[in-house]
């Protein structure tokens, strides 16, 4: 038995640089080993251009490119292998375009809009985006251009996902959500925790702070660790379910005396290093991927329910046939530019929305899996988007004033900001 070294940080907000700075000089002062694998709880701003920033939810002021786009040009190169889930400060058509999860940039890999994967013989299983009620029914159907409604609806979680991962039966060991569990509070030192964040008194006493979902996940998977983040403070807690326990831990985003890191030992099995795909994982997949852009009412039929069972056993031996035995388990390093790399100035004005791109890393793992891409459906009402966009952005529209030095903004203007109203004050359900 070997042991893997694993570093946690809390939300990433495009400053890759100084996490990797903090984690080598962690580890060198504490002595460790260099960690083997490092998992970002969201808010990861995968922004690979001035275009990218256009389409992720965030006030002016915090609208700059960061770090990311260094390493999906290749002028540097994670130092680790990075894993993360979505929060709600994302380049989301970046996101969108590998929804099944996929390589941002080498070595950093974006666990989609939910899975489970392997690394080292942990399993690991994330959940992309935040909770919110009124689209948590809603279809996946916000396509490029975006209306600035769908800038926000996009990285809300929804119920196919959350159902996708309630069909796991097979041991977790790590879970990654961006918002926490709701209730998870109860589990810690919740005197400490209004201490540092007081107005979180108020959701926590009508019992609204945190994902529901994400709390029945919990109590459903059980697994041995969940981290999140979103709420930036450093909180832990311990969930008792009478025979498992789940050690929870929040962190805060990575800024000077904030608490956005840990380091953990786990003892793992396998040796073999990479990641790759979970069988168990990929059978539900393929069970339920046609009813990616179907109203979910049709997963919560008790016909249904009854049959998803013996549908994912059969698909199972259809992947142990397909994909186990013939040793395509490992993810490919197939890491693609779609995107144009950032060229030129930091703050150049640009008001354009990004293009849309079919990404290769989705079509190879859809052929692998002999499934629809879900990423080409075109919803109902889609045909036509283009022009209406037009016509939004003529009518004073679609402008986005950016923050950072010199970059065009007065912040939160008349134009563009219907799509930013309730999402400034740095608080409330988002
Ligand atoms: P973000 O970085 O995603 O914009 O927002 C995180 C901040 O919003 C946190 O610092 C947290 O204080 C606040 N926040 C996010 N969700 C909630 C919520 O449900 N209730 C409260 N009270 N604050 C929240
Ligand atoms: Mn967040």
């Amino acid at each position: 038995m070997s042991a893997i070294q694993i570093a946690v940080e809390g939300c990433g907000h495009g400053t890759l640089n100084a996490i990797y700075d903090s984690i080598a000089r962690t580890c060198k002062i504490s002595r460790l080993p260099l960690v083997d694998l490092l998992i970002i709880g969201g808010d990861f701003q995968a922004v690979r251009n001035l275009r990218d920033l256009n389409v992720m939810s965030c006030p002016p002021k915090y609208r700059v490119l960061g770090d990311f786009h260094e390493y999906y040009s290749g002028v540097r190169k994670a130092p680790m292998l990075t894993v993360f889930v979505g929060g709600n400060h994302e380049a989301s058509s970046h996101l969108w375009e590998l929804l099944y999860g996929g390589w941002v940039a080498p070595n950093i890999y974006y666990l989609g809009a939910a899975s489970v994967m392997n690394f080292r013989g942990l399993r690991i299983g994330g959940l992309s985006g935040i909770y919110n009620g009124r689209d948590y029914a809603r279809l996946r159907d916000e396509r490029l251009p975006y209306f600035p409604s769908e800038i926000k609806s996009i990285y809300h979680v929804r119920q196919y996902d959350v159902f996708k991962l309630y069909q796991i039966n097979e041991p977790v060991d790590v879970m990654i959500s961006h918002d926490w569990p709701s209730g998870i509070e109860h589990h810690g030192d919740l005197n400490e925790l209004l201490r540092r964040k007081s107005f979180f008194r108020s959701d926590i006493e009508k019992g609204e702070l945190g994902s529901p979902p994400a709390r029945s996940l919990l109590n459903k998977l059980k697994p041995r660790y969940w981290f999140s983040a979103h709420l930036h403070v450093k909180f832990a807690a311990l969930v008792d379910h009478g025979n498992k326990v789940t050690n929870f831990l929040a962190l805060d985003k990575c800024l000077p005396h904030r608490q956005f890191l840990q380091l953990l030992t786990i003892p793992v099995t396998k040796s073999k290093p990479g990641l790759s795909y979970d069988p168990e994982w990929l059978a539900i997949t393929r069970v339920l991927n046609p009813y990616l852009h179907k109203h979910p009412s049709a997963l919560n039929s008790d016909a249904f329910k009854e049959a998803i069972g013996p549908m994912i056993a059969e698909e199972r031996r259809w992947v142990e046939e397909n994909i186990v035995a013939k040793g395509k388990l490992d993810v490919p390093e197939n890491f693609q530019i779609t995107a144009p790399i950032h060229e030129g100035s930091l703050t150049a004005r640009e008001d354009r929305l990004p293009e849309s791109y079919v990404n290769t890393q989705t079509t190879a793992f859809c052929e692998l899996l002999e499934i629809e891409d879900g990423t080409r459906f075109a919803p109902p009402g889609s045909e036509g988007k283009e022009e209406k966009y037009r016509s939004f952005v003529a009518n004073g529209g679609g402008s986005y004033p950016r923050g950072g030095r010199g970059g065009g903004g007065r912040g939160g203007g008349g134009r563009g900001g219907r799509g930013m109203r309730g999402g400034g004050g740095g608080r409330g359900r988002r």
